[in-house]
């Protein structure tokens, strides 16, 4: 037990962490981040970040995280790289624990992000950054000229498909069903593109690869077991995303798939907890608009606190 009063606690360490980091030490608010049990979030699984402003060469997504990260702690952000594991926002001031110790904060910044939803393959974890991606609109211009696989039977999955036909030579959508959940819209835009072929009853097995990377795919066919190999260099898994929020015990509101709802700009549900990123963010998942969010929740932050005076 401490009787240390934070100013702003901000959980999780991705570009929206990170971002409401430097911004509230900026502001001279001495905030403390629990960095997770990924520190530095989902770009850390990528090899080359090429929409990010401010890098005409790409940059390795590792290596951004550690600059984001280095200039923060330049302005004062404290980094703790723990795992938050359960909160009390029913009172001031809000109580956070972390591995056996509670911390006291008058606000809380939450940047926890939604993890993509993977397969689970034979072979996927090896290929994962390299031929295997969960984001379309991130590592879609890797695959020039290319056979490509999308994974899914809903709207991201045929978007996903249909974007990727700017660069692919051909794009091969599995579907485990013959009956899709996405709109009749984007399903029929997507079986109407001459390089998009639909496979349904078609899930993969198991990963191939060879010394350049992914390589294909052994496919099963879910009523018989039958399989069947396909070649492909590129895979897009796109059946959906988590965000990471189960540690909240619903003290705050979320949408039915557990996404953070903000109620005054990135304020959610209870006064003097902000959110920002991934984790409310169901539409644009990208590092530019998590850091983005995450300097307006610092700033709303900053704001609510020299309201409360
Ligand atoms: C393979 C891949 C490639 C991508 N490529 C690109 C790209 O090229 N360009 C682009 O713009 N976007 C890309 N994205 C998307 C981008 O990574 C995300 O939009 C962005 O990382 C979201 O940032 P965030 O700060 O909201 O959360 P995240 O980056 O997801 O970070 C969440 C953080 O929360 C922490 N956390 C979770 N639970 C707890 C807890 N209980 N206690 C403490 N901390 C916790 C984690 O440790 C992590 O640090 C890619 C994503 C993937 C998966």
């Amino acid at each position: 037990m401490t009787d240390d009063v934070r100013n702003v606690i901000i959980i999780g360490s991705g570009p929206a962490g990170y971002t409401a980091g430097l911004y509230s030490a900026r502001a001279l608010l001495e905030p403390l981040m629990f960095a997770g049990y990924m520190s530095g979030g989902q770009l850390m699984l990528t090899s080359d970040i090429e929409n990010f402003p401010g890098y005409p060469e790409g940059i390795g997504g590792p290596e951004m995280m550690i600059q984001l990260r280095e200039q923060a702690e330049k302005f004062g952000l404290e980094v703790q790289d723990k795992n938050v594991e359960k909160v009390d926002f029913s009172e001031r001031p809000f109580k956070v624990w972390v591995e056996g110790e509670l911390f006291l904060s008058k606000s809380v910044i939450i940047c926890t992000g939604a993890e993509s939803i993977w397969l689970g393959a034979e072979g996927e974890d090896e290929q994962k950054g390299r031929g295997i991606s969960t984001c379309a609109t991130c590592d879609g211009a890797f695959f020039r000229e290319q056979e490509v696989l999308v994974i899914g039977g809903g709207d991201s999955a045929m978007e996903e498909a249909t974007f990727l036909t700017r660069f692919a030579s051909k794009v091969t959508l599995l579907h485990r069903r013959d009956v899709f959940r996405a709109s009749k819209v984007m399903y029929e835009r997507a079986a109407k593109h001459p390089k998009i072929e639909i496979k349904t009853f078609s899930s993969v097995k198991s990963w191939l690869s060879d010394d350049s990377g992914l390589s294909g795919a052994i496919l099963e066919d879910p009523r018989d077991g039958s399989t069947e190999e396909i070649s492909c260099t590129g895979a897009f898994i796109a059946i959906g995303h988590k965000p990471i929020t189960g540690f909240l015990d619903k003290q705050i509101e979320t949408d039915e798939s557990g996404y953070i709802l903000a109620k005054i700009h990135t304020m959610t549900s209870v006064p003097g907890i902000f959110a920002a990123g991934d984790v409310v963010d169901t539409r644009y998942r990208q590092a530019i608009t998590a850091a983005g969010m995450g300097c307006q929740a610092a700033m709303d932050a900053e704001k609510w606190l020299e309201d409360q005076h």
